[in-house]
């Protein structure tokens, strides 16, 4: 290992280690066990090296917003063991594709996803775990964030679930910005109680990013997403 790899590595120990004692400590407070929060390490904009890295610190679990990127970056992985989370706005043409190297997605959020999902689980040999994305968007907004109206969820959900090379898992939703998070995530756990009685087995709950890990994680959260906590600031898109 060369030296800037030996700093680069010491620098994402320490910052997974203040991230995992704030998850933890998050969920003692809520009462709960450290062991129900799981920690995805967001790994947009940070290159295969760093994958690397995060994995050989223990990390399981990454995830990535955009679909070129993480085809690239999955490729340059394939010896790792590892889960890709993808969790980006999808095109429908490239849901297939998106099957074929991620081993949950967690931003289905229209009807229109289904079939392409479907078809790339089916290609690869292996059933796709789904999450639904919710809009946790006050009513009034306009809607700024991706996911599906809590209206119209109960319609998606039975749809992945129905579907034979899909595995609906649970939900996933990301709090609006400007917007306090426990207001955002006290509508999700509402909304999340409702669906639980359809799908008792779809118990994921994907909620909370560097910002309000702790809040979303007393509302239920049993995964949060990380991003700048672990990885430091994102580069800015020119
Ligand atoms: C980028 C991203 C995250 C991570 O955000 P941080 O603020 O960097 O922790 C989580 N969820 C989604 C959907 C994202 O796009």
């Amino acid at each position: 290992m060369n030296a800037a790899t030996a700093t680069r590595r010491a620098e994402l120990e320490t910052s997974l280690a203040s991230v995992r004692t704030r998850v933890e400590d998050a969920a003692r407070a809520a009462g709960r066990s450290p062991e129900e929060v799981a920690l995805t390490v967001v790994t947009k904009f940070f290159p295969a090296s760093d994958v690397r890295l995060l994995v050989d610190l223990g990390v399981g679990d990454v995830g990535e917003n955009r679909h070129q990127e993480a085809v690239d970056k999955a490729a340059q992985c394939t010896d790792l063991d590892l889960r890709w989370h993808y969790i980006g706005g999808l095109q429908s043409n490239k849901a297939a594709a998106v099957a074929a190297y991620a081993d949950v997605v967690e931003s289905v959020d229209r009807l229109k996803l289904v079939a392409g999902l479907g078809r790339g689980a089916d290609q690869r040999g292996r059933p796709l775990d789904c999450l639904v994305q919710v809009s946790l968007d006050p009513p009034d907004s306009g809607g700024q964030r991706a996911g599906v109206l809590p209206a119209d969820l109960a319609e998606l959900a039975d749809s992945v679930a129905d579907h034979a090379h899909l595995r609906l898992r649970g939900l996933m939703a990301v709090a609006p910005l400007g917007e306090d998070p426990d207001h955002a995530f006290t509508r999700l756990a509402e909304v999340r109680a409702g669906f639980l009685v359809e799908h008792p087995d779809a118990t994921m709950l994907s909620a909370g990013m560097s910002g309000d890990l702790e809040s979303a994680i007393s509302h239920g959260a049993t995964h949060v997403r990380i991003g700048r906590a672990v990885l430091g600031e994102r580069p800015v898109i020119k």
